[in-house]
């Protein structure tokens, strides 16, 4: 286990799947932790139910001015912000002539644009204390595509993309991103897909099983940490082998 003594976190969409997973595992590790989610009711009992220094919080990530918000408060509090996990995002698989205008721009409004403000408004209080860790998530179908996630898809290959760019802006500032890309993670996200669609991603996955949302909070926590001091701008696949 990764060592995050003294370290704060903030987790986007943490009160369900990878987000809650991260929590618990940065919690786990030693570090301040707030969890943030949509519903700010449900993240704080959740937060209140969870061991260790874990508080909850409101944050809908498409709002950039309560992102920016949190992230300074979080950081006035405990004196600096160390780790932010931009974990929020939706899933609306569609063919390509079924996808809807609202789902799509609902889709690019969560996952990119809504990562975006994680990412900015963190790098924002990082600048000033001069260090922290940044880990955003992509998929591997942002790198491979998927029929019916054609949005998706795109949103992650966006958030690959940034989380590229960000590192090199941000390097010199003491402040390395780095991106998951997990590939079938049993979650709420995914308990609805259909058999055919899971069985050929299995047939794909030379470990030949689903992920679960720890081994994708351990690799997280592992790129926030000083473990992993010398890596940033780096899309790492948590998938089984899928993308080989
Ligand atoms: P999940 O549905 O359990 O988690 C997504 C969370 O994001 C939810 O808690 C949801 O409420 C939150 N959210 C949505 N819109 C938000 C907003 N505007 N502001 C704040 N929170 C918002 O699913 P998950 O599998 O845990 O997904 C977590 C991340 O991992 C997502 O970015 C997802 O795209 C990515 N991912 C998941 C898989 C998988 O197989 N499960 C694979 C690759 C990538």
């Amino acid at each position: 286990m990764v060592d995050l003594s003294g370290r704060v976190a903030v987790v986007t969409g943490a009160i369900t799947g990878i987000g809650l997973a991260t929590v618990v595992r940065l919690a786990e590790c030693g570090a301040s932790v707030v969890l943030s989610g949509r519903e700010g009711e449900v993240a704080v009992k959740t937060a209140a139910g969870l061991p260790g220094r874990v508080t909850g919080t409101a944050l809908d990530v498409t709002d950039p001015a309560r992102t920016a918000t949190v992230f300074r408060q979080v950081a006035d509090e405990h004196g600096h912000l160390d780790i932010v996990v931009a974990n929020a995002g939706v899933l609306d698989d569609a063919l390509l002539g079924m996808i809807g205008h609202s789902s799509a721009e609902r889709t690019l409004a969560v996952n990119v644009i809504g990562t975006l403000n994680t990412v900015q408004a963190a790098a924002k209080v990082m600048r000033r204390q001069r260090h922290g860790s940044i880990v955003t998530l992509s998929s591997v179908v942002g790198e491979r595509g998927n029929a019916g996630q054609t949005v998706y898809a795109a949103s992650k290959a966006a958030v690959a993309s940034m989380t590229r760019t960000a590192a090199k802006e941000l390097g010199t500032h003491g402040i390395r991103v780095n991106a998951v890309a997990p590939g079938l993670i049993r979650t709420a996200m995914t308990e609805h897909l259909p058999d055919h669609v899971v069985d050929t991603r299995l047939a794909n996955t030379p470990l030949e099983r689903w992920g679960t949302a720890e081994e994708v909070a351990r690799t997280i926590c592992f790129l926030a940490s000083d473990e992993a001091s010398f890596v940033t701008g780096q899309v790492l696949g948590v998938d089984g082998g899928m993308i080989v």
